[in-house]
């Protein structure tokens, strides 16, 4: 998978690029990762890659030839490559945006700064626009690292452990279930008996049940959009029967 991202700030992606899980997949020619710098492709002694909206109003927006020229340089004549835009009016990015592009060869991403960009930009360059969340923020560098970080995880190889990825929270549309390490028992706070049972079938069942339990009481939409499986239907049942239960003790 090769990523380029074109931004007026390069130098911000260096430092987090260069550890843990994206750093192992670029070490390991997994991915590849090529920042470009916006001011590269203009052509005034200024280097200007904004200017005063039309119609007027407050702030800049960034030009359309910058942008244009960038974005032909680095995709040549590839015609079906994605060009995303971060851009908090897109889609929201969720793991299974991630999953789809990690199949991918190539992604290029733009990261929008001021008051955004030229609306021809968005028109004739970009094949989606991707938002990381119901905020706005300052530009599309943090949106763009968040992107290449979620879907860098989920290019096989890139985790030591491949059963890592599809145990994660969302990957099989639940979140994760708790997770816990030595020491077993810290200032009295022990870890639950199950785990250290050595039985792997209560451990996988416990786990199930502490993950849809979690999942229904934080995100209960989650599971409402899910086909469960014949297990997890029947851990959900129980799980709700024990919340009625619970309720109803309480009320008598
Ligand atoms: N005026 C614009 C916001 C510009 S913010 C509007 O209201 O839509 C400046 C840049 O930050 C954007 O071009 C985009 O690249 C980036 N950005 C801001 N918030 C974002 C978000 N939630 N997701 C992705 N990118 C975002």
């Amino acid at each position: 998978m090769r990523f380029d991202i074109i931004t007026i700030f390069p130098e911000i992606f260096s430092e987090v690029f260069d550890f843990g899980i994206v750093r192992r997949a670029v070490e390991t020619a997994l991915i590849q990762i090529n920042v470009h710098d916006l001011r590269d492709f203009t052509f005034d002694r200024h280097r200007q890659v904004d200017d005063r909206p039309f119609g007027g109003g407050a702030g800049m927006v960034m030009k359309p030839e910058p942008l244009f020229r960038a974005v032909e340089a680095v995709i040549g004549d590839e015609s079906d490559a994605n060009v995303l835009l971060l851009s908090p009016q897109g889609r929201l990015f969720d793991q299974a945006t991630a999953a789809k592009y990690a199949k991918e060869q190539r992604l290029l991403l733009i990261c929008g700064r001021y008051e955004g960009i030229d609306e021809r930009v968005v028109e004739n360059l970009i094949t989606e626009e991707i938002s990381i969340g119901n905020y706005v923020l300052s530009g599309g560098e943090i949106p763009a690292m968040v992107v290449v970080d979620a879907i860098t995880r989920l290019i096989p190889g890139a985790l030591g452990c491949e059963q890592s990825a599809e145990r994660e929270s969302f990957s099989n549309g639940l979140l994760d279930y708790p997770q816990y390490t030595r020491p077993a028992d810290y200032r009295g706070k022990s870890v639950p008996e199950v785990l250290i049972s050595g039985n792997h079938a209560e451990i996988e069942r416990w786990r199930r049940r502490k993950a849809i339990e979690k999942t229904l009481r934080r995100r209960p939409e989650l599971i409402r959009d899910r086909i469960l499986s014949e297990s997890e239907q029947r851990e959900l049942e129980s799980v709700l029967k024990n919340i009625d239960e619970a309720e109803t003790n309480k009320g008598t």
